[in-house]
């Protein structure tokens, strides 16, 4: 990853590691390159990952997921580690985007509870969401008003029930988008 984020400094240290996650889960849309929402970049490569570092886009480049800037989170917040991306576009917002990618040990420990609990206590809003299947678009939804009364009982098992019951009610009611942004590449 670069320096460049406009208005972000990413915290000393921290790095993607490995991970991914964001050529598959964000959609692509400039010139040079497009690509659909939850559709692996033609230029990812498994266990390599940018096969055109050098001339990737500004958009790739520019793009720091919340773990880079969030001094709250620690290692374990890792998206490689987590199986959740911060979506880092929403935080200007004085909301927190978690992008639940896969399901983890970290979902129901107390570190992710403790830390949505206090963003919820401190009155910014979190928002839960889903990739969906391939080339579609996520969806996502708020949680703060299910999570009050566990928040102020400071009960952390019941703030697991309602983690489940959101990414359970995302996956099963809502109607998947398909985003129609075809591959394509000016990149070599
Ligand atoms: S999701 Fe975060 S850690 Fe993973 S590749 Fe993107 S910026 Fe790096
Ligand atoms: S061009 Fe490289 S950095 Fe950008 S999405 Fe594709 S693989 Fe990821």
């Amino acid at each position: 990853m670069d320096d460049d984020k406009i208005g972000w400094v990413p915290i000393e240290g921290r790095n993607c590691a490995g991970c991914t996650a964001c050529c598959t889960f964000a959609p692509i849309r400039v010139p040079e390159l497009k690509k659909p929402a939850n559709a692996t970049c033609l230029h990812c490569a498994e266990g390599q990952g940018c096969t055109v570092y050098q001339v990737r886009p500004q958009v790739c480049r520019g793009f720091y997921c919340g773990y880079f800037f969030l001094e709250e989170l620690g290692p374990n917040w890792h998206p490689e580690q987590s199986g959740v991306v911060i979506r880092s576009e929403a935080m200007e917002n004085d909301t927190i985007t978690i992008l639940i990618l896969r399901f983890s040990e970290f979902l129901v420990s107390e570190d992710f509870a403790g830390m949505v609990g206090a963003w919820v206590d401190a009155g910014i809003g979190v928002e839960f969401e889903r990739v969906g299947p391939e080339g579609h678009l996520p969806a996502k939804m708020r949680i703060n008003e299910l999570l009050e009364d566990a928040v102020v009982a400071r009960d952390l098992r019941e703030m697991q029930k309602v983690f489940a019951w959101s990414v359970a009610y995302i996956d099963q009611t809502h109607t998947w988008e398909r985003d129609e942004t075809v591959f394509e590449s000016a990149l070599v």
